[in-house]
């Protein structure tokens, strides 16, 4: 379940450099999606410069457009780099140059599968599922929560975090370090290369204390 399928991240943080994923035709009708998931996007990081990548996007329909606009006015600098003439042209003639900066931000090349840069970074662990013991479900803590009380947000029942119920959690969680997601894992993986399902960052998450 990607979080946000129509465009792919490179960097997110508060200037964050991304890309649309698929084919510009897909968007047309899918701009309330985009918007949604931009929103987003910009949200969980407090971004406050977004860069779209458009070297591989000839022309921007209207509906983008005004998504574009959307986030703009939501207070987000919008920045349109490696643009086409034709898009440069476009945003002139609509006066939407006044909102959107135009090819003022250099990207570097994206490179085309990340993938296939194996460079894997090793990542603590930072927090651990443990079982509500009343109700069975899970509720992300940390180690330093050891010996102290919690609540379970799902039944409201107050229990002691006991390093047993860590030692015992079946799922872990990390933060990646490129999107910065918080993202889940089985205890099982530890140690193993794996993908960063946002961002495909390859991670090793370790148990680091
Ligand atoms: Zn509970
Ligand atoms: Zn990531």
């Amino acid at each position: 379940m990607p979080a946000f399928d129509l465009f792919e991240i490179r960097e997110a943080d508060t200037v964050s450099i991304v890309r649309f994923a698929q084919e510009i035709d897909n968007f047309s009708h899918r701009a309330s999606e985009l918007h949604e998931q931009l929103l987003r996007f910009v949200g969980d990081h407090s971004c406050l410069k977004l860069v779209i990548d458009l070297k591989d996007t000839t022309y921007l329909p209207s509906s983008v457009l005004g998504v574009l606009v959307q986030l703009h006015n939501h207070g987000c600098e919008v920045h349109l780099a490696n643009a086409s003439d034709d898009v440069v042209e476009v945003l002139h003639v609509t006066q939407l140059v006044r909102m959107i900066h135009v090819n003022e931000t250099a990207v570097e090349p994206w490179s085309e599968d990340i993938s296939e840069r194996l460079e894997v970074v090793v990542v603590g662990v930072q927090g651990y599922c443990v079982t509500c013991p009343e109700c069975l479900h899970e509720v992300d803590t940390d180690k330093h929560n050891i010996g102290k009380r919690t609540v379970c947000g799902h039944c409201d029942h107050e229990f002691a975090v006991a390093a047993e119920l860590l030692r015992e959690a079946t799922h872990l969680s990390a933060d990646c370090p490129s999107c910065h997601n918080r993202l889940r894992f089985r205890r099982e993986q530890l140690q193993q290369t794996i993908p960063c399902p946002l961002c495909d960052t390859q991670m090793e998450i370790r148990m680091i204390v």
